[in-house]
């Protein structure tokens, strides 16, 4: 069995639960051979708060303290430093960057979809006359544009907006007018060469069953000779043991043999699956 890594968690710096020091620990006591922090880059008009993720001063006091874990780690597990854009958010710097769409812009509103079903539900009613297909068209013609915004190297929760999704109980995954524009969007950032993740964090925090992206996607994305990184978007410690083996059995159904992590240098490396 190959050994594990993780490029996508996050830490107290954002809306994680512990420091970038005891989520190391955990990575290095399950033995990881690479682990990577990605904390939300600032959203200075995040819905409904004053700002969300790294504030500028935020970012100096985690940028030295990724510096101090990765030189305890040398030698030991590759520790990486990494922020999470956003294709709405301003570019903040770091050695790696994952990119997502999390924000949608419409009417003059900024929407998060990922924010909770409610509010979800409330935006699509208001702002897209009840239409979860024309959402999902908007959604993916942000996400198409994902690397272009934010020149990240990984390829961030791609169909993120099914977090509430589980059973189709919003809208139907399989219909055309929802294939259509997600395969569209894929086929586009493709062309990058950069890693789609498989992401399990829905999964520990409840409320998904399967990862993102769906297996549907994944089998595309398989086709168009795509790759992929598994990463847990942990928020916690107890977020990094699960959905390894899921993702990973996922990956192989979809007839991946291997997978991706960073090479420390702004490539990759190929691994097995
Ligand atoms: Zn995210
Ligand atoms: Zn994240």
């Amino acid at each position: 069995m190959s050994r594990r890594s993780d490029f996508h968690t996050h830490t107290i710096y954002g809306d994680g639960k512990n420091t970038p020091k005891e989520m190391a620990q955990a990575a290095y006591t399950m033995g990881m051979t690479d682990f990577g922090i990605s904390e939300h880059a600032w959203m200075p008009d995040f819905p409904d708060e004053n700002g969300f993720g790294l504030t500028e001063e935020k970012l100096v006091r985690y940028t030295r303290e990724m510096r101090e874990l990765q030189e305890w780690y040398r030698g030991r597990m590759k520790v990486h430093f990494g922020i999470e854009l956003d294709g709405m958010g301003p570019i903040q710097k770091a050695d790696y960057t994952i990119g997502s769409t999390h924000m949608l812009r419409k009417s003059g509103r900024l929407i998060a979809v990922d924010d909770s079903e409610e509010t979800l539900k409330e935006a699509v009613q208001q702002l897209w006359q009840g239409d979860w297909y024309a959402m999902a068209a908007d959604y993916y013609k942000q996400e198409e544009k994902i690397v272009e915004l934010t020149s990240c190297h990984i390829i961030g929760h791609f169909d993120l907006i099914t977090k509430f999704n589980q059973g189709g109980r919003l809208f139907d995954e399989s219909a055309d007018a929802y294939r259509e524009v997600a395969l569209d969007a894929m086929k586009k950032l493709n062309r990058y060469g950069i890693p789609f993740e498989i992401n399990t964090g829905a999964i520990s925090r409840g409320y998904r069953k399967e990862p993102y992206p769906s297996s549907f996607l994944l089998k595309e994305l398989r086709n168009m000779g795509g790759k992929i990184m598994i990463n847990s978007d942990s928020h916690s410690i107890s977020g990094l043991d699960q959905g390894w083996e899921l993702a990973r059995q996922l990956a192989a159904d979809c007839g991946f043999s291997s997978r991706y992590i960073l090479d420390g240098t702004g490539g990759y490396r190929r691994v097995e699956l």
